[in-house]
């Protein structure tokens, strides 16, 4: 087997302490609550927590893809939790949150991909807390569109859709995931609310090039997408795909500088960015 590539220095997580963590975990524990956060062991947790920003895992812990890259349970899920929404909005106004995601497993087992509960989950976080950024990062629902509706007339502040990685990876990467449909995802979420931002990003050191990496981003600027994510991809076990390379930081910066020089409005690149790190800051001013 090849000889994993040695972790650099550079990808060095700080420690989740201080109050605000504290009090996160706790009412999770207590609400019943997933956040990819936890789940997903995510190095920017104290930072993200104390700045009072969280990502919410809705739709159950089981996903019923299996993406190569991803550490969430593949299987049956239960049945929709109907009052989830209650609990996430209880969650969010008790902790005051300043910015939250909102994302999910996939549920192609049910019609609507549980576009419903993102709905219901914007509108009840809206009424108990009103100055709340709320992103939803959401999966392609199999193109059903009319999910997409669903979601996108809940009006969130951030409409967020990964395309993960480049489209000659895809296949392998992501078997059940088409790069097309999801550039058609983001574009038609431009088109339903032209006043609603968009975002997408991906994962690097998964065996991609940089000068792919730029096709990407033309891709994204086609469907007209405002912010973009650029992140070290990260293996979560000997079992899951491998990691092909850690990208310099200097690379994350290059990335950047040509990611703005598209039109990108924002552009989060860097070797800890995950989808929803800096969140609060990558609609600041938009
Ligand atoms: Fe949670 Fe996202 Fe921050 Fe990680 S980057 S701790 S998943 S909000
Ligand atoms: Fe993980 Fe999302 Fe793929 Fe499901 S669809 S396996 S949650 S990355």
């Amino acid at each position: 087997a090849p000889v994993a590539p040695r972790r650099p220095a550079w990808l060095k997580a700080r420690a989740p302490i201080g109050e605000n963590y504290e009090d996160v975990h706790g009412l999770m524990r207590e609400l019943d609550l997933h956040t990819v956060c936890e789940e997903a062991h995510c190095p920017n947790i104290g930072e993200c927590w104390n700045h009072r920003t969280a990502t919410f895992l809705l739709l159950g812990d089981t996903c019923t893809r299996g993406c190569r890259y991803c550490a969430i349970g593949k299987g049956k899920p239960k049945p929709i939790d109907e009052q989830e929404p209650q609990r996430i909005a209880a969650a969010v106004a008790h902790l005051k949150l300043k910015h939250v995601v909102l994302t999910s497993v996939n549920r192609d087992d049910q019609a609507d991909g549980g576009a419903h509960i993102f709905a219901e989950s914007i509108n009840l976080i809206r009424q108990q807390l009103p100055e709340c950024k709320i992103e939803v990062l959401i999966p392609d629902f199999d193109g059903n569109w009319d999910a997409l509706r669903i979601v996108m007339d809940a009006r969130p502040d951030v409409l967020n859709h990964n395309i993960e990685t480049v489209p000659r990876l895809f296949r392998k990467f992501r078997p059940r995931a088409n790069f097309y449909q999801s550039l058609e995802l983001l574009r038609l979420a431009r088109d339903l609310q032209p006043s609603i931002v968009t975002k997408s990003g991906l994962m690097v050191g998964a065996g991609e090039t940089d000068e792919e990496v730029l096709t990407v981003m033309d891709a994204l600027r086609r469907s007209d997408v405002d912010v973009m994510t650029i992140g070290q991809y990260l293996s979560p076990s000997g079992d899951h795909w491998p990691i092909d390379r850690y990208v310099p930081p200097e690379t994350f910066t290059w990335f950047r500088e040509q990611g703005l020089a598209r039109g990108f409005r924002h552009v989060e690149s860097g070797p800890m960015v995950r989808s929803s790190y800096h969140a609060h800051e990558h609609v600041a001013g938009l």
